[in-house]
Formats: C-alpha cells, structure tokens, sequence
C-alpha cells in the first residue's frame, strides 16, 4: 500500500474558534491580502458555513492555499437527552476519547446555552461529579464554541452562562477568546449582557476577566463561612472568599454588568438563619443578588436538598435583609442534568 502524501496526513488546524488576531496571522503567513482575515471571519461566525470551499469571495486559489492546511473544524454531538421539561443534556466528544456536556434550557422568551470550559476539572468541589473525575484538560476555544454553533438549536439560543464542567477562569486564555470571538462586531456581536461567566473564585485571574471582558460574573459561593466552606470547596484554602469579595468591592462595576453569588443549599448544612446572617455581613456594599440552586442529588453522595418550603423560607430571609435572590428553577432532573453525570456515566462505559 502507498503512503498518503504528507500534507494529507496532516492534521487540518481549525479555522473555526480563531479569533481575528489569529486570522490575521493565518492570512499574513500564507500571503493572503490583509483583508481576507475578516472575510474568513465573516464566513465562519455570520454566515455560518462548514467547508473552505464556501468561502466564494475568497479566489479559487486563496481557498486552495487555505484548505490545505485548515479545515473549518465543527463536530456534532455525540449524544443528547432529553427531559420532560425540554431541557437537553448533549455530549461532545473531545480530544479523542473525552466527553464534555453542554446544556439547552430553553425558557418562555430565551433559550440558555450551559457550556463546558475544560474535561473534568482540578477544583474538587466534594459536591460535584465532575470534580471526582479529575483533570483531563482545558477545552480550546474551537472546543468551547463548537458546543454552541453544532448544536441543533443554534439559532434559538439567546443566552450563555459558562457553568458546565470546568472552571473557566483555569482556562482563562481560551475563555477570553470565546468571549472576543462571541461579543465583537467582526464575530457574532452579542451583548456581554447575554453572558456569565461563573468561578469558584480564582483570585489570579478575576482580575483578568473583569478587566478583559465586559461579561457578567458569577461566584460559586456555598457557604459564608471559611471553615465550611473549606470543606465543600478545597479551593477556599488557598484563594478566600474575603479576598475574592475585596477585588470585586474595588472593581467599578457598571450599571450593565452584574455579579451574582450562587449558593447551592444542602438540607441541614448551609441553609440556617446563621448563614442569612453571616451572607448579609459579608456582601455588605456590594451591589448584587444571590442565586440559590436546589442540589442535584448525585449517586453515592451525602447531601440532600432541602424541601421547597425551606428554600423559599432562605430566600424571604435573604430579601429581607436587602439581598435581591431569586431561587433557580431546577432543570432537567430526569436526564442527569447536574454538571458531569452524564460524561462521568460514558467515562464508565469506556
Ligand atoms: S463545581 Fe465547578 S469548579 Fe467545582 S469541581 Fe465541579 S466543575 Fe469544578
């Protein structure tokens, strides 16, 4: 058997998740004229096309040039679920043999897209599957997207909250050229507004996301106590929430953007009037509300969730002292909806 030429033995780079930076450079090495980077931008994130060969204002030769060495890179789900409440749970397969979830929660008048930032994750969160998996590697900004532009619903989504596997501000260099990718004019244009960008709280790089982008952001904040809150979330050892809540206290936030605080209740653990209390010291002089999350129970864990009437009772005591909270409506419980139980479920499997 004769061995394929080289060049078609490569592996294609994608195309697809360059920022116009990145373009530039791409076309520049390949002696394009300057004004290509923003054609090819114009194809992948306005007009929505899956080959080079669509690319018509490009001549025939610029597109032959392109091909050899880039393809556009989109890849389909693998899997998805569905729940009786229309929320959908779709698997991705990365980096191989990897999976990654991404969430479609479609709502009266938006549809929310829920996506993943890395495989597994380093943070260990006791609380959380994806966590239990362990790191298997940062998402690049192709693998981000893609999640967003291969999904079935593409043209109905209206808002995006990075808060599927990962920590996206552990991958802040990918996550930065998302968001470019996503919210400027020579991308798909979006208000900031329409997306949030969710933390455990990584001091280093808050500062960063809060400089670079004009995103919302939200902080995983579970408990107010230190010592608590240590033992749900081991990154409280090393980057404390009083330090986290300092930055955020300094930052000038405008009137647009928000940051919000998500507080996930376990039924006996975080949800006393201790913690209503101590959650009104620690947020005093800072603009925001709370968003609390009825736990997901997941296999083999301890924590259990409070009955409704425990949450609504947390919430009015929030309210009450000034806190704008609201309670998140619990999606998706019948198709395994809570952040890496499906992809943990195929890691199994394989
Ligand atoms: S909750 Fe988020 S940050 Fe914590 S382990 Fe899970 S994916 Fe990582």
């Amino acid at each position: 058997m004769t061995a394929k030429p080289t060049k078609e033995r490569m592996q294609k780079e994608k195309l697809y998740g360059k920022t116009l930076n990145e373009l530039i450079g791409v076309t520049k090495r390949l002696g394009m004229p300057g004004f290509a980077a923003r054609q090819i931008a114009d194809w992948l994130y306005r007009k929505e096309i899956s080959s080079v060969e669509e690319m018509t204002n490009l001549s025939k030769m610029m597109r032959e040039k392109l091909s050899l060495e880039y393809e556009i890179g989109l890849s389909a789900p693998e899997n998805f679920s569905k729940s009786a409440d229309e929320t959908k749970k779709y698997l991705f397969k990365v980096q191989n043999d990897k999976y990654i979830e991404t969430a479609y929660i479609p709502e009266d008048d938006r549809a929310t897209i829920c996506v993943s930032s890395q495989v597994g994750c380093k943070m260990g969160c006791i609380f959380c599957m994806t966590g239990k998996q362990g790191f298997q590697g940062n998402l690049t900004s192709n693998e981000i997207l893609n999640q967003f532009r291969s999904l079935p619903e593409f043209r109905k989504i209206t808002n995006m909250v990075f808060m599927g596997m990962g920590e996206p501000l552990d991958n802040i260099t990918e996550l930065l050229k998302s968001l470019d990718i996503l919210t400027s004019e020579w991308g798909y244009g979006w208000s900031p507004t329409r997306i949030t960008v969710s933390t455990v709280g990584l001091k280093a790089s808050i500062s960063e996301f809060l400089e670079k982008s004009r995103c919302h952001l939200a902080v995983s904040l579970h408990s107010p106590f230190d010592d608590e809150r240590r033992k749900l979330m081991p990154i409280q050892r090393t980057n404390s929430v009083k330090e986290v809540l300092d930055i955020i206290r300094n930052f000038d936030f405008n009137n647009q953007r928000r940051v919000s605080f998500e507080y996930i209740l376990f039924n006996g653990l975080n949800d006393s009037t201790r913690h209503v209390k101590e959650l009104a010291r620690i947020l005093n002089g800072i603009k925001c509300r709370i968003n609390l999350i009825r736990f997901h129970p997941v296999p083999g864990s301890p924590f259990r969730s409070p009955d409704m009437s425990a949450v609504i009772a947390f919430r009015e005591a929030l309210n009450a002292k000034g806190i704008i909270t609201t309670v998140r409506a619990s999606r998706g419980e019948d198709i395994h909806a809570a952040c890496g139980l499906l992809s943990t479920l195929e890691l199994n499997k394989s």
